[in-house]
């Protein structure tokens, strides 16, 4: 008799996690708050920029979609919990619900954390790194820059982060709170599409003409100083037209290999392309 013995990974399941807190962000949008229990800490370790799959059954149709983790893994670890966050989609089924029904103790089947959206940490180091994300796309990027600014690498960080106005800014206080905190090493540019931004973003705001282009980005890290350069760290998060123009200003900034790092939430089609503001 042989014993075959599968040297295939177990195939990840859905675990129930408990709802600990819903914080309102913007007029459209909530984090969530997950507790994770002692016995599945392990399963839900993530590095920063990962997502995790969230299930739920609306109208009896079993809806699964991915929310990034939008906290630093020290942050997790200390309060064992994980935080995931949705802004509104016109006629979407889970932000909707996320939004408007879900209630601290509701319990959510979540897969355990995924993605190659990732940051190299490198201890000692003194790099450059360029976050560019619109909307909702903010949500990994906080865990990134977070964890960038919590490790041993002395890195600087500019984020730039396209909204349509002020009060859709998610985590404004706290990018508001990590730039008072580490003032030699963060800065994050607004750009606005529906407001015209106060000094120094006012120009920048103008030719942004609703979307985050690649021409106002490169106008934006002009403006700042920022050295970018081949050894530049540059993570692109948000809609595909978003992401496609980060990609572009790295190119054209000599980004080296493996220096780019995106996470594509939504190719729009051309019909919303054609309606929606890519800034979210
Ligand atoms: C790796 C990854 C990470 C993600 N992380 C986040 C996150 O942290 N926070 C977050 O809010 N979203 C995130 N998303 C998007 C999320 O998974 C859902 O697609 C989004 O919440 C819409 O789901 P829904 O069920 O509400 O809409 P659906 O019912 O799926 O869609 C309704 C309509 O809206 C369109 N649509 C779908 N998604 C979007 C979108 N993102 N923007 C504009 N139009 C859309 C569809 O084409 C459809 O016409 C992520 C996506 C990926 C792939």
């Amino acid at each position: 008799m042989s014993l075959l013995v599968s040297s295939r990974p177990a195939r990840p399941s859905f675990h129930r996690l408990s709802v600990a807190r819903v914080e309102r962000l913007t007029p459209d949008s909530v984090a969530v708050w997950l507790e994770v229990p002692a016995d599945l800490s392990d399963t839900f370790a993530f590095k920063p920029g990962q997502y995790v799959t969230l299930r739920h059954l609306i109208d009896e149709v079993d809806v699964r979609r991915d929310y990034s983790l939008c906290l630093s893994p020290g942050q997790a670890k200390s309060s064992g919990q994980i935080r995931i966050a949705a802004s509104r989609v016109s006629g979407g089924a889970m932000s909707n619900w996320l939004i408007d029904d879900v209630a601290v103790g509701d319990q959510i089947p979540v897969l355990p954390p995924r993605g190659e959206f990732d940051c190299a940490i490198e201890p000692g180091q003194a790099r450059q790194h360029v976050a560019i994300a619109a909307g909702s796309g903010v949500t990994p990027i906080i865990s990134i820059v977070r964890s960038l600014l919590e490790s041993p690498e002395d890195a600087r960080v500019i984020a730039v982060l396209g909204n349509r106005s002020a009060e859709h800014v998610m985590f404004a206080d706290e990018w508001d709170e990590l730039e008072r905190a580490h003032p030699d090493q963060l800065s994050v540019v607004h750009v606005f599409s529906r407001q015209v931004a106060s000094e120094p973003n006012a120009e920048i705001a103008k030719p942004a003409s609703g979307r985050l282009s690649a021409a106002v980005i490169e106008q934006v890290l002009k403006s700042s100083g920022a050295e970018v350069g081949p050894a530049t760290q540059w993570y692109v998060s948000g809609p595909s037209a978003v992401v496609e123009a980060g990609i572009e200003v790295a190119g054209r900034a000599d980004a080296g290999p493996g220096c780019v790092h995106q996470e594509i939430f939504h190719v729009a089609d051309a019909s919303e392309a054609a309606q929606e503001p890519a800034n979210g």
